[in-house]
């Protein structure tokens, strides 16, 4: 798994560079899901406080927040700064006997290398006993082509299985040149040419080839010479790429996911939003998902590890249902019959969608009892092909693939 955080990427500086300027993202885009969508954390858009979001699968604030409002090394650790051990990704990857690694292009990230380690991280309560320190290979350097190189010979080396990649150029090219100025485009496109030795790396060694998970995303935007207004649609949209071992081709998350998330638009929706938006603080969870891992103990976002990232199950059950969402008959010729059992009553949702992700039938139940319900759905006036349904219940979304014949 490689996940990597390229500081102050805006999600329109890729597209602007095109496939011609920025080859390799693109490559991600295609080849795998993604939005140029999703959110930073509410309050916060600078890189200390939304790297430990994505490290920690936190907020800022509130009770439950990781409370990193500072952007830089405060030399304590993080379990400091909140008042008690706040855990990681990391905790979860090492403690379950993976090998972890954290390699990134600014110093402050000693801060997290210091809160994680073998004085500092919390005890291995998991399995065998690995010790305390989270972090196996911790590497600050600010020479990024450096850096990759490195990150190359620790993803080659074997005994990585989680990598965290920060690429710090198009930040320090917008603090200087302004976001969206040439200057900041090149830097973009450089960061490419390095991610696409990544690329090349992984799909040259037969071990990480078709086994490697790739996730991209940004820690902020930013407009003008900074990124610090977390109010500003600049600052706080960031991109979101998945590729590799579990990601689908082609296919924006919004439309995999669209029950479970909502596309904000340019709105800036708090952490209360239900659905919630896809925000870079959920990617670590979605990491360990691809590991076949827990989430991170007393995370808040992507906590349920329920973002859809790879093609949809022929049928979904999902912890929630009594039994599993049932289709009948299905191939159908016409209309079929949705089969589900309410552990729990409340209000259900039936989405229809086609295979491109638009939704072709929304229908909204209101409140259904607790017990067995059968409804029928998909009318007669559907062209013949492949469909996908979610059912959404309060305590659980359902998925599968319906397809219609004549
Ligand atoms: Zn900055």
């Amino acid at each position: 798994m490689l996940h990597i955080s390229v500081d102050g990427l805006r999600p329109d500086a890729v597209t602007a560079l095109g496939p011609g300027g920025a080859p390799n993202l693109y490559r991600l885009r295609v080849e795998g899901s993604r939005t140029d969508n999703a959110r930073t954390d509410y309050d916060y858009t600078n890189t200390l406080p939304n790297h430990s979001c994505m490290l920690t699968g936190r907020g800022v604030l509130g009770p439950d927040g990781h409370g990193v409002d500072f952007n830089d090394d405060p030399d304590t650790t993080l379990a400091a700064v909140h008042g008690s051990y706040v855990a990681g990704v990391f905790d979860v990857v090492h403690d379950h006997g993976l090998g972890t690694a954290l390699y990134a292009g600014k110093s402050k990230f000693a801060f997290f290398d210091r809160s994680w380690d073998a004085v500092n991280g919390a005890p291995d309560l998991a399995g065998v006993d690995d010790g305390r320190d989270k972090i196996d290979r911790y590497l600050y350097l600010y020479d990024t082509a450096a850096l990759v190189d490195s990150a190359i010979a620790g993803l080659l080396a074997g005994d990585i299985h989680y990598l965290f990649l920060h690429l710090r150029d198009p930040d320090t090219a917008g603090h200087a040149a302004g976001w969206m100025s040439a200057g900041y485009l090149a830097s973009v496109a450089r960061v490419d040419s390095l991610v696409g030795l990544l690329l090349d790396a992984i799909e040259g060694d037969p071990a990480l080839a078709g086994a490697t998970s790739v996730i991209l995303t940004s820690d902020h935007g930013g407009y003008g010479l900074g990124h610090s207004d977390p109010a500003l649609p600049c600052d706080f949209t960031v991109p979101v790429y998945v590729w590799g071992a579990g990601a689908a081709p082609r296919i924006d998350l919004y439309h995999l996911n669209p029950v479970s998330r909502e596309n904000p638009g340019l709105s800036r929706p708090d952490y209360a939003a239900s659905p919630p938006p896809i925000r870079n603080g959920g990617t670590s969870n979605l990491a360990l998902a691809l590991l076949g891992l827990p989430p991170i103990p007393g995370s808040t976002i992507n906590a349920a590890q329920d973002l859809v990232v790879g093609p949809l199950a022929d049928a979904g059950m999902i912890a929630g249902w009594d039994e599993p969402v049932r289709l009948f008959p299905n191939p159908s010729e016409g209309r079929t019959t949705v089969s589900f059992s309410l552990g729990a009553g409340g209000p259900v949702d039936i989405l229809l969608f086609d295979a491109a992700g638009r939704v072709v039938e929304r229908m909204r139940y209101g409140y259904l009892g607790r017990g067995a319900h059968e409804i029928a759905v998909g009318g007669g006036d559907l062209c013949p092909g492949i469909y996908f349904y979610a059912v959404r219940a309060p305590a659980a979304t359902s998925t599968g693939k319906l397809v219609l014949i004549r």
